[in-house]
C-alpha cells in the first residue's frame, strides 16, 4: 500500500475534511513503512480501521439566551478508537469547531493517549456554541442542554470527556453537576473537575508543564538545558499560561504571548506577575492582550503571529495550523532549534517539511502536550480509588510519563548523527501499542 493510494481511499470516504486528511496524511506517512513491513497489520487491515472513528454521534443543542432568544447549536462527540482503554479526549466549543476538525483531534488523541502508557483510548467532541461574550448563565444553560444530549454515550468506563479551546473549569463545573443531576450518580465521568469536586491537583497546569518538560528532555540530549533560552509562545489560554510559568520558573526567558487579535512581543520577559495577570486577563475578564503593554511594557502586533521574533525555541499553543512554512522559515533563519508543540496539530504539514529537512527538532503535540491528558488518566484513578494525591507526587508521575514518552519518541524515531525524527517516533510509539492491541482483540 502507497501513501498516496491510501489517502486518496481515505479522502474519498471522508471528502470535505481537510484537518482530518492532514492529520490522517501526517501519520500514514511515518507509519505505512511499519504496517507495511509486518503481514500481521496488513493482512488485519489495521491501519484502514484505524482511520475510520468506532462512531460519530451528532445532536442538537437547543437552549435559551439571557434576552430570551431561543439559540441552535450542534453537539459532536467522535469515539475513535478504544482498542486500550475507555474513551478519553477533550470537548471544545468555538464557533470553528465542525466534524472535521473534532475527526483529527479524536485521531491524534488516539495515538497521543497510547503514548502515555495509560489505558485510554481516544475520542474527542464539542460544539459550534461560542461561550466568548456570554454571561455565566447562558453558559450554564448550554452546558446543561450539551449534556443532555451526550450523557446516554459517556460513563466512567465507557467515555471520559475533558476541557478543550473554549472549555475551562467552570465549563466542566456545569457540564458534571448536570450529568450527576441526570445519572444520579458521582463517578469520574469528567476529567478536568475542580480540585473540591474530584478533580486532579496540577491538571490544569499539566498540558503546559508537560510541553515544558518535554522540551528540556529534548535539549538536554542535545545541547544543554531552557536555562537563558529565549522562547516564543503562541496563545495565551490554558496551555500557553502554564507553559510560561514553567519556563519562567526554570530560568528561560519568554518574549511572546497572543491572542485572535495578534501577539504582545515584551522583550524584556515575561515573569510570574505578567503571567497572572494574563490569566486573570483570560478567565475573569475575557479580554485581549492589547491592554498588555499599557501595563507591563512591550509592544502589541495587530493580527500577526509571533514566528517572526528571535528566538532558542518556539512552542505554538493557540490551535491548529497556526504556523505555516514561510513562519518555518523565519524561525530558521533566526536561529530557532527546537519547535514544541503544546497545541495540537499547530504546524502545517509543509511546514512540517521545513523543518524536517533543516533537522530541527520538532516535537508533535501528541507526544509534547501529552501530560494533560496523562493527569486526567491520574484523575480517573484517583476518583476510582477514592483518594487524592498531593500535588508534589502528580507533579512527580508528570516528569516521569513525559520521560517515558520522550524515550519513546527516541526510540522509535532516530535517525542517524544524532537526529531523532520526532514525529516519527511519536507516531510510531502511538501506532504500535494501539495496533497490537487490535490485533489481540480480533476483527471487530
Ligand atoms: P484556551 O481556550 O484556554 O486558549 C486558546 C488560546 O488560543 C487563546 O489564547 C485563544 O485566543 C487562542 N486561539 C484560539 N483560536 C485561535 C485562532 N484561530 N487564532 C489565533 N489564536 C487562537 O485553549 P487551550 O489552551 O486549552 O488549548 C490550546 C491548544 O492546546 C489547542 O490546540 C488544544 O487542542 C491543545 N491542547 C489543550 C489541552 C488542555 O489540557 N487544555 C491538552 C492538549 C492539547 P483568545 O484568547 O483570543 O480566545
Amino acid at each position: 500500500m502507497d501513501l498516496n493510494g491510501f489517502m486518496a481511499d481515505v479522502e474519498a470516504r471522508s471528502p470535505g475534511e481537510p484537518e482530518f486528511h492532514q492529520a490522517v496524511r501526517e501519520f500514514a506517512e511515518k507509519v505505512l513503512p511499519i504496517a507495511n513491513a509486518d503481514a500481521r497489520y496488513a493482512d488485519a487491515r489495521v491501519l484502514e480501521r484505524m482511520v475510520e472513528p468506532d462512531r460519530v454521534i451528532m445532536f442538537r443543542v437547543v437552549w435559551e439566551s439571557d434576552a430570551g432568544e431561543i439559540q441552535v447549536n450542534r453537539g459532536y462527540r467522535v469515539q475513535f478508537n478504544n482498542a486500550i482503554g475507555p474513551y478519553k479526549g477533550g470537548l471544545r466549543f468555538d464557533p470553528s469547531v465542525n466534524l472535521s476538525i473534532l475527526k483529527f483531534l479524536g485521531f491524534e488523541q488516539t495515538f497521543k493517549n497510547s503514548l502515555t502508557t495509560l489505558p485510554m483510548g481516544g475520542a474527542k467532541g464539542g460544539s459550534d456554541f461560542d461561550p466568548k461574550g456570554r454571561s455565566d448563565e447562558e453558559v450554564m444553560r448550554f452546558c446543561q442542554s450539551f449534556m443532555t444530549g451526550l450523557y446516554r454515550y459517556i460513563g466512567k468506563d465507557v467515555d471520559v470527556p475533558a476541557g478543550d479551546i473554549g472549555v475551562g473549569a467552570r465549563e466542566v463545573g456545569y457540564l458534571f453537576g448536570q450529568f450527576k443531576r441526570i445519572q444520579n450518580e458521582w463517578s469520574g465521568t469528567l476529567t478536568g473537575k475542580g480540585v473540591s469536586f474530584g478533580g486532579s491537583p496540577l491538571r490544569t497546569e499539566a498540558t503546559g508543564y508537560g510541553c515544558v518538560y518535554f522540551a528540556r528532555e529534548i535539549l538536554a540530549r542535545v545541547d544543554g538545558g531552557l536555562e537563558g533560552r529565549t522562547c516564543v509562545i503562541s496563545g495565551s489560554g490554558n496551555v500557553a499560561q502554564y507553559t510560561a510559568e514553567k519556563l519562567v520558573e526554570l530560568g528561560a526567558r519568554v518574549v511572546t504571548l497572543s491572542d485572535r487579535q495578534g501577539f504582545v512581543h515584551d522583550p524584556e520577559g515575561v515573569t510570574l506577575e505578567k503571567v497572572r495577570w494574563v490569566e486573570e486577563l483570560k478567565t475573569s475578564r475575557h479580554g485581549t492582550l492589547e491592554e498588555y503593554p499599557r501595563i507591563w511594557g512591550g509592544t502589541f502586533h495587530a493580527g500577526a503571529a509571533p514566528w517572526s521574533v528571535p528566538c532558542d525555541v518556539a512552542f505554538p499553543c493557540a490551535t491548529q495550523n497556526e504556523l505555516d512554512a514561510d513562519d518555518a522559515r523565519r524561525l530558521l533563519a533566526n536561529g530557532c532549534r527546537l519547535v514544541c508543540e503544546g497545541a495540537n496539530m499547530p504546524v502545517t504539514y509543509e511546514a512540517s517539511k521545513v523543518l524536517e529537512a533543516a533537522r530541527v527538532a520538532h516535537a508533535p503535540g501528541k507526544a509534547a502536550n501529552a501530560g494533560g491528558v496523562a493527569i486526567s488518566g491520574l484523575e480517573m484513578s484517583q476518583n476510582a480509588m477514592r483518594m487524592s494525591w498531593t500535588r508534589e507526587e502528580v507533579d512527580q508521575r508528570l516528569r516521569r510519563i513525559m520521560r517515558q514518552i520522550h524515550e519513546h519518541c527516541v526510540e522509535q524515531g532516530y535517525v542517524d548523527d544524532g537526529w531523532v525524527d520526532y514525529v516519527r517516533g511519536a507516531n510510531v510509539a502511538g501506532f504500535l501499542k494501539v495496533a497490537e492491541a487490535m490485533l489481540a482483540l480480533g476483527i471487530v
